[in-house]
């Protein structure tokens, strides 16, 4: 049976850098009786406490960030980069260990994002993008999906666990 990382806040979780928490949604709360979820937050896992200020990537580019190239800062401008890349890295030891090859991610976030960020601007607009964790996943193989998508990766599971 195939297993599926799974941002933590999706899972009701409070770990949002604002303290707050997403769900339920049905199918996680199904793969969670399943016993298929692995939880992981890669901020906290990271070090960043909860609440924490909130972040963006400059240009929304999560693989800029691993390539070292582009920092992850803060709303007040601090550097928080190495916490960030800390974090996608547990999330790789975390799927090779697990032999996961799929997971569900919160969209629009620095870490967690699949295919849209904020552009590091903080002032809401969005860029074609994705977070630190997701760009580290995706390099590694991993199918990423997010919280409007679970419907898409119901149907490849399936298909998986025939
Ligand atoms: Fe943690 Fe990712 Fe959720 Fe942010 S989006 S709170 S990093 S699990």
């Amino acid at each position: 049976m195939e297993k599926i990382l799974v941002s933590r806040c999706l899972l009701g979780h409070p770990v949002r850098y604002d303290g707050g928490a997403h769900g339920p949604f049905g199918w996680l709360q199904r793969w969670q009786a399943e016993g298929r979820v692995v939880a992981l937050c890669p901020e906290v896992a990271g070090g960043l406490p909860t609440p924490r200020p909130a972040a963006e990537i400059p240009g929304g580019q999560g693989a800029e960030v691993l390539a070292g190239r582009v920092p992850v800062r803060t709303i007040d401008g601090s550097d928080v980069t190495a916490a960030f890349v800390r974090g996608a890295g547990l999330a790789l030891q975390l799927v090779a260990a697990e032999g996961i090859r799929y997971a569900v991610l919160k969209a629009r976030s620095p870490s967690c994002g699949n295919h849209e960020n904020y552009d590091g601007s903080f002032s809401g607009r969005k860029v074609k993008g994705e977070g630190v964790t997701a760009a580290a996943l995706r390099q590694a193989g991993v199918r990423v999906f997010n919280e409007d998508q679970l419907e898409a990766l119901a149907a490849l599971l399936q298909q998986a666990d025939d």
